[in-house]
């Protein structure tokens, strides 16, 4: 498997390998170099379990990798050929029968094909996304009239309709080229690709697994999310987590009633900006909730004193509410005490709510967190989108309606009934001879056993 070291990118990988490892495959992870120091808890490369390599990206070790277009170029020139090098040299012992790639390093594709290694990919955001950016960078594109107007109605196979505004950003007009490239050359390579994964489970995503199966199909094996969250007791072996966890907010909810805490939390790398932490803090003290709201580390933002803000409007809430820099969003999810999540909408974190049960209220940002919202308000119906002039623009009056619609409003009763409903066929895909269960399977018979 080769993979970028972001949260968001080795997790999942981490747990597609522990799927595959637990059927009898053996797994090499390579990631690049300038992350081995942040892999503490996984298994080193002496573990008979799995087989861990670094490759550099090509940039010195304090060089600020949130410069994407130098680290996209750098790994397409340097990158690439320091991977090929690893891999002429791991192949001196070992034949691997393939390579799971990650969809943000379309090089890996040809790298696998140069060595002649049967190539698939581990798409590790939505399938409606990977359906999406095909139509977009595959087909001609003219499923999508004017991507300049946010409010044009986008109608596409097995999504219900939605606005250009709800789109992956990374396709838009606004979206600098660095991104466009990257996706214009992976889906020019799809070709090259055998089988391509998701990491949601077909259940979820029915409808656009289905518009997909005679284009490039995509088989949902997840959901890929710590086994913590499917009752699972080992959880640290296949898991990294960027910041240290603050354990206190655990026995924090211990404390508080059953389904009665919000809890708050953008993911690892939302900035956010003081407007919005002010209009959050409004909308939580004026929600009359217990609250749990994540600020992490990676949050400060260039005009400062976020932290201080926060704390200080919070102050008000009388300790309704905790305000901690990173805590363990499996545990907190899964804790009988939280009743809904204030998310962006970051895919992982979309994934951990289906399987927890949570009904979420969305305030996306970029990317695909736009596009996940959709799917959580209108094809999974376990949440609400929050509106706003702009994504990434946080209103409070806004917030605290979506609060009170999930937690007390009319449809609160259904929005948790399916939530739940959510979370059993979450779990059932995974049983053996479930839809995610079944994917793998076909997988290892095809392409390890067959080498097809
Ligand atoms: N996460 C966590 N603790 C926190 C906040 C987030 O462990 O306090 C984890 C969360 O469970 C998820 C990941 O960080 O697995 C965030 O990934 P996601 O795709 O949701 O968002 P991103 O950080 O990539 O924007």
């Amino acid at each position: 498997m080769v993979s970028l070291p972001f949260q968001g990118h080795i997790n999942p990988f981490l747990k597609l390998a522990k799927r595959l490892i637990s059927k009898g495959v053996h797994v090499t992870i390579a990631t690049t170099e300038n992350a081995r120091h942040r892999l503490p808890k996984m298994p080193n490369s002496q573990s008979s379990e799995i087989h861990l390599e670094f490759f550099s990206d090509g940039l010195s070790f304090d060089f600020d990798r949130s410069d994407q277009n130098s680290l996209i170029n750098s790994l397409y020139t340097k990158g690439s050929k320091n991977l090929s090098t690893l891999i002429t040299n791991l192949t001196k012992a070992q034949e691997f029968s393939c390579m799971i790639v990650n969809p943000f390093v379309p090089w890996a594709i040809d790298v696998a094909n140069e060595h002649g290694i049967p190539c698939a990919m581990l798409w590790i955001q939505a399938s409606a996304v990977f359906s999406i950016y095909y139509r977009y960078f595959k087909n001609t594109g003219d499923d999508f009239q004017n991507l300049e107007d946010p409010n044009e109605k986008v109608q596409l196979p097995g999504l219900p309709t939605f606005k250009v505004r709800d789109l992956p950003t990374l396709m838009l007009p606004s979206s600098p080229d660095h991104f466009k490239r990257l996706l214009m050359h992976l889906y020019q390579s799809l070709d090259k690709v055998k089988w391509v994964f998701g990491t949601s489970f077909y259940e979820a995503e029915e409808e656009i697994v289905k518009s997909m199966v005679s284009l490039t199909p995509i088989y949902p094996i997840g959901p890929l999310v710590s086994p913590f969250l499917l009752g699972e007791t080992e959880t640290n072996v296949f898991s990294v987590d960027l910041w240290n966890a603050e354990y206190s907010c655990i026995e924090w909810l211990d404390n508080k009633p059953n389904s009665s805490v919000i809890y708050v939390s953008f993911g690892s790398l939302i900035v956010l900006s003081n407007k919005n932490i002010e209009n959050i803090a409004t909308a939580l003290k004026n929600s009359n909730k217990p609250f749990l709201w994540v600020l992490n580390p990676g949050a400060e933002n260039k005009e400062g004193g976020a932290d201080e803000l926060a704390f200080e409007i919070l102050k008000e809430t009388k300790g309704r509410g905790l305000v901690v820099k990173w805590c363990q969003q499996e545990r907190v999810l899964m804790h009988p005490s939280v009743a809904c999540f204030v998310s962006h909408c970051g895919w992982n974190s979309t994934l951990e709510t289906l399987v927890a049960g949570v009904p979420v209220i969305a305030c996306p940002e970029w990317t695909d967190q736009p596009t996940n919202a959709v799917l959580v308000s209108n094809v999974f119906k376990t949440g609400v989108n929050a509106k706003s002039e702009e994504h990434g623009v946080i209103n409070a009056q806004e917030l605290q309606r979506c609060i009170w619609e999930v937690m007390d409003g009319p449809n609160a009763e259904e929005i948790k009934n399916r939530a739940m409903e959510m979370k059993d066929l979450a779990r059932k895909a995974l049983q053996e001879g479930g839809s995610s269960d079944k994917h793998i399977n076909q997988f290892i018979h095809d392409m390890i056993i067959h080498n097809l």
